[in-house]
């Protein structure tokens, strides 16, 4: 058995791997696919002490950190249930898609985040390409350009406020008749001068040409009419969903599906400790994801030395 498995392979898993490896002890890290979100990034431009690099190169650096230790990596592999101890001090089991099961002491899950896309058509064809999720992380790339926000939910209008001072204008497009996020947001919202609110409406289509986002089609759901306009960038504010669906039942989750973790990283289950944007922590970036790693797996160690010897 390990005394530390990692479930997921993402900066907060590999943070984790690494500082359970510089412990000495028996650890394992299983990942549907390592590297985690940030394969799917291009620039990144705000992990402290590296000026730029790009998500496959971080992705390649978070696994060679991972590998310069003694450390079992077991990619392409889904974990589909968790099994907690049958007694204090005991093995928890971590069942396998491909039908095998791993034991270990201590579990750290850092199974990560996705955001929800809208599904409709160009979104896929222009990601990273004017279609973005991350104010955060992308806002600074459409400096002085028009964009628009799909979501007004809270996430969504607090996206517009962060762009709105960033970008020349923004557009925030909204289904429902009114706005959902709080009244101080919405308020707040409406006093920015570059700001256009549409409600009622409904995205239908992400337009571009050479490879290049230039606006978004939406339908006006009280007329019928169709509108285009044209923009350089679109931020998709419509939900972030932890990958914890195969862990309900067994593990205290938020009402937002996230796993609460206390001040260390530990869970409702004794022995098992998580991190990163699958949990509650909040604001899901790389930078936190790794530092919350590293926090969740000096916690496992803590509880590994307090484990009554058998
Ligand atoms: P993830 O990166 O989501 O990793 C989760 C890991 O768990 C993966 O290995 C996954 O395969 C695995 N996994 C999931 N379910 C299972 C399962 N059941 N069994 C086994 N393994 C499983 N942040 C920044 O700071 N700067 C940026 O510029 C930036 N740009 C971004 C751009 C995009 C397009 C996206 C999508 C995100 C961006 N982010 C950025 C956010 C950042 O990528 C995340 O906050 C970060 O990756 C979270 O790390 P994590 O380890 O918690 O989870």
């Amino acid at each position: 058995p390990y005394d530390m498995l990692i479930v997921g392979g993402g900066p907060a898993g590999a943070a984790a791997a690494v500082y359970a490896a510089r412990k000495g002890i028996r650890t394992g890290v299983a990942a549907e696919r390592f590297g985690g979100q940030v394969n799917d990034t291009l620039a990144i431009e705000n992990y402290i002490s590296v000026l730029e690099t790009d998500g496959p190169k971080f992705a390649a650096a978070l696994e060679a950190h991972v590998k310069a230790y003694d450390v079992d990596i077991m990619n392409l592999q889904r974990a589909d249930a968790l099994i907690p101890a049958a007694e204090p001090g005991g093995l928890i089991e971590v069942k396998l898609a491909n039908g095998a099961t791993l034991k270990s002491k201590t579990v750290i899950l850092s199974t990560g985040a996705r955001w929800r896309n809208v599904n409709v058509p160009g979104e896929q064809e222009y990601k990273n390409k004017g279609v973005a999720y991350c104010p955060h992380c992308d806002g600074p790339l459409f400096k002085g350009k028009r964009v628009a926000v799909i979501g007004g939910g809270n996430s969504g209008v607090e996206a517009a406020i962060d762009l709105a001072g960033i970008v020349a204008e923004v557009t925030l497009l909204e289904f429902a008749e009114q706005l959902r996020a709080d009244a101080v947001l919405v308020n707040k919202l409406k006093s920015l001068p570059n700001v256009r609110i549409l409600t009622n409406v409904q995205t239908t289509e992400f337009t571009g040409a050479e490879g290049k986002l230039n606006g978004l089609s939406y339908l006006e759901r009280a007329s019928g009419q169709s509108q285009h306009i044209e923009l350089e960038g679109v931020f998709v504010q419509i939900g972030l969903v932890p990958n914890t669906e195969w862990l309900r039942g067994t593990v205290e989750l938020s009402r937002f599906g996230e796993i609460v973790v206390d001040a260390k990283g530990a869970t409702s289950v004794p022995g098992v400790f998580a991190a990163g944007d699958c949990t509650t922590v909040p604001f899901k970036q790389i930078v936190i994801a790794a530092g919350d790693g590293a926090k969740a797996a000096l916690g496992a160690f803590d509880h590994l030395m307090r484990m009554p010897v058998v």
